[in-house]
């Protein structure tokens, strides 16, 4: 019976070269199918063809390359792509390619399905099956880099961890991933074009902190009042927003890195001057913007987006301020792929 194969991608280079070399071939051929795993996205040992056919079927005979593969993608009337993505187990994820004049974003997801319970949020009614591998993480970005280039004539220019999942509770596979897309051996991307976005984990922010990343920090705060965000986002109660400002105090200490906050202003739920007050007391003394962003529907009649009036006294009050706030449209809507609405409909 032969053992099962592993994945050649769970491998770092290191122990690629070592390898070889226990199969009696050099070290750097290591070298070479790590950049073809990694700078070229190889899909298949076939396509190594500066690798001899008799190590390619060594290859074969001990690994495979868990490669995804887009199920179904559908296209937005504003540009914007969602795809499914098909993982080598059979799970179904969700990626969106968000295109602008200028850009082209990727929203990648971190896991399949979500453990956090944001009320708000679609993808907060599949269970969470499993966090995705850093390979799975790096193809949702090539899979869109590629659409970019056929449909936009352009490379992707940015990446967001804002699809399914919470990033900070699959950090290490999400650091080692981001590692591959701006290293030079992997993507050569730059970190500040990449934004992780966390529903807000004080010991992992400090955490990425102390671990000094290049990255961007968005957090969805969507209110700046304890009782409010526990209310819909419950996790709350046990990440009291005493303990995330800390936090992020503590980031922008270490990373001198300005920090963006996600709030979307629901009807009867964060639309008083209260809830106005204590988001600007909030973020007053911390280098920070706020992205109001508009709310997509999950049919669910206890969240309606507050009307222009509410928007409008957000922003005069953060203005007034001289807090940088974003009014931020949805893309995607039409197609289920705006923020929050990723749950596997198809
Ligand atoms: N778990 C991470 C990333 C995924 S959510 C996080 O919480 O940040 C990405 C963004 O979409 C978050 O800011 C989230 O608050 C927001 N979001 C979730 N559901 C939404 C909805 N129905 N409408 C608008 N934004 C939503």
């Amino acid at each position: 019976m032969t053992a099962k194969k592993k994945d050649i991608r769970a491998l770092t280079k290191d122990q690629l070269r070592d390898f070889f070399v226990e199969q009696g071939d050099q070290a750097f051929r290591g070298n070479q199918v790590y950049e073809w795993l990694w700078q070229r996205a190889a899909h298949g040992f076939e396509e190594m063809t500066n690798i001899s056919k008799a190590t390619r079927s060594i290859l074969e005979e001990h690994f495979v390359i868990n490669h995804i593969s887009v199920d179904t993608m559908q296209r937005s009337s504003d540009g914007t792509i969602k795809n499914a993505v098909r993982l080598h187990d059979g799970l179904i994820v969700e990626s969106v390619l968000i295109p602008t004049e200028s850009r082209t974003t990727a929203c990648v997801s971190s896991q399949v399905g979500c453990s956090l319970d944001c009320h708000f949020c679609a993808t907060a009614r599949l269970k969470k099956m499993r966090n995705l591998n850093p390979d799975e993480i790096v193809d949702q970005v090539t899979a869109i880099d590629h659409q970019s280039r056929l449909y936009f004539n352009r490379p992707l220019s940015n990446i967001v961890f804002m699809g399914m999942g919470e990033p900070l509770m699959n950090y290490n596979n999400v650091l080692k991933a981001i590692d591959k897309i701006t290293s030079p051996e992997g993507l050569s991307m730059s970190p500040r074009r990449i934004t992780l976005s966390t529903s807000g984990i004080p010991k992992m922010i400090r955490k990425m902190a102390d671990d000094e990343v290049k990255f961007n920090l968005a957090v969805s705060l969507h209110s700046a009042i304890d009782a409010t965000r526990t209310g819909i986002m419950p996790f709350n109660e046990t990440f009291p927003l005493k303990d995330l400002k800390e936090s992020l105090h503590y980031w922008y200490a270490k990373t001198k890195k300005r920090i963006t906050f996600e709030y979307v202003v629901w009807a009867g739920i964060n639309d008083k001057q209260a809830d106005i007050d204590a988001l600007i007391d909030f973020c007053k003394h911390l280098p920070s913007k706020v992205n109001l962003i508009e709310y997509n529907s999950i049919d669910d009649d206890r969240f309606v987006q507050a009307d222009a009036s509410a928007i409008n006294a957000y922003i005069t009050a953060l203005e007034l301020n001289r807090i940088v706030v974003n009014v931020r449209r949805s893309r995607g809507k039409d197609i289920d792929a705006a923020c929050g609405q990723l749950a596997n409909k198809s």
